[in-house]
């Protein structure tokens, strides 16, 4: 049973946690001996961190991203004895929320070992996982500093970490150069560190295959459904259907134009439907049919799915609304009060992203609020 207010509303999601178990569970088995964490920064990529945490930890999940120590504390109630790391690290100021709340800390610097260490020495022993930087140039100790701190003689007891870890740079292309770098690179940490898991893969590293799983792999983009590897079919099931209601269907006669600066031109007689969704919706404005500066290097614009066709959306999307023509549909079949698939089961997520420049993580973050959201449990 739909309930009432998905039913009559602008516009609205359907969330299909199934298919995103499913698609841990594959991503679980394709990393082999390693074990999968699940990747749940930004809201667990924007489908809701509230309903994706339990229902990946009832799936068997134990090891938990997120971005923030904040995001780790809100986290700590959904996922009671998982073991949950924190991207960005400690800095002074939020060391109370890792030791409230167990949240295992990454360090980043040289800056936040020192933050650790002195967290240490006040509140007592608690886990970290050393992060080095194999090639990215964004966060990490270089590989020898991370080598160094191995046999540094120095090196208090109290520091020992539960993970070393690195971050690819171009998982999603399985050709390029600078995976085999990293890859050995990080092999140097991890043989220095001998006994520590240790952690390589985001979902795109998954694809790259069992060299790349050492112990732990961080899927995230493939759990949401979205493309992790770049020109293959996609194997994940779709997570998230946005849809949104028609709320008119026009005509407009041939020569005519729609939309803000005339951007939607019309050589035939035309049918537009007007839909309930636009760029607050996180429905970018850069996947406009025409009458935005993309269009000219990527002729075409996204489109939506109505009554077993793709429809093109065109001229410009809005604040709130946007245009769709219609007019290869029979005339009959398209109504006010039918709702028309913007991505999800039909339209590829990644396909509307790429209309608009864009990629499937930052579709999925920028889901709007306005959205009615509906979980269900099966494909
Ligand atoms: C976000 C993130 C992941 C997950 O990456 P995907 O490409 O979504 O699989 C893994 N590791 C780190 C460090 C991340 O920031």
């Amino acid at each position: 049973m739909l309930p009432p207010d998905f039913l009559s509303a602008s516009n609205r999601l359907t969330i299909d946690l199934g298919a995103l178990v499913d698609n841990w569970r594959a991503m679980n088995k394709r990393s082999g001996k390693a074990r999968a964490a699940a990747v749940l920064k930004a809201d667990a990529y924007g489908i809701g961190i509230a309903q994706a945490a339990p229902a990946l930890y009832a799936a068997g999940a134990r090891d938990f991203f997120v971005a923030n120590a904040e995001e780790g504390a809100a986290l700590r109630p959904l996922a009671p004895d998982g073991r949950i790391y924190i991207l960005a690290g400690m800095w002074p100021g939020n060391e109370a929320l890792f030791f409230d709340n167990d949240l295992v800390p990454v360090i980043n610097s040289d800056e936040q070992l020192a933050v650790f260490m002195a967290a240490l020495s006040e509140r007592g022993d608690h886990p970290c996982v050393l992060h080095v930087d194999t090639g990215m140039n964004r966060l990490g100790l270089t590989v020898e500093q991370a080598v160094a701190l191995a046999t540094d003689p120095a090196r208090p007891a109290s520091f020992s970490p539960v993970l070393i870890m690195s971050h690819l740079v171009s998982a999603d292309d399985p050709d390029h150069r600078l995976n085999g770098l990293q890859l050995r690179r990080f092999h140097e940490v991890s043989t220095a560190y001998e006994g520590v898991d240790a952690s390589l893969a985001n979902s795109g590293g998954v694809f790259l295959g069992p060299d790349y799983h050492f112990d732990l792999t961080r899927p995230g983009i493939a759990v949401y459904g979205g493309e992790a590897v770049n020109d293959i079919p996609n194997p994940m099931k779709p997570v998230v259907t946005a849809e949104a209601r028609i709320i008119q269907v026009r005509d407009v006669a041939a020569g005519g134009t729609a939309s803000y600066g005339a951007s939607a031109r019309f050589d035939r007689d035309s049918r537009i439907a007007t839909v309930a969704v636009g760029y607050a919706d996180g429905y970018h404005r850069s996947v406009s049919g025409g009458g935005v500066t993309l269009r000219q290097a990527t002729p075409s614009g996204a489109f939506g799915f109505l009554h077993g066709q793709k429809v093109p959306h065109v001229g410009r999307v809005t604040m709130d609304l946007s245009l769709f023509d219609v007019t290869d549909l029979p005339e009959s079949a398209v109504r006010p009060g039918d709702y028309i698939e913007l991505f999800g089961r039909h339209i590829a997520i990644d396909d509307v992203a790429r209309a608009g420049g864009t990629i499937g993580y930052e579709m999925l973050t920028s889901l709007g609020r306005r959205y009615i959201r509906h979980y269900i449990d099966s494909v």
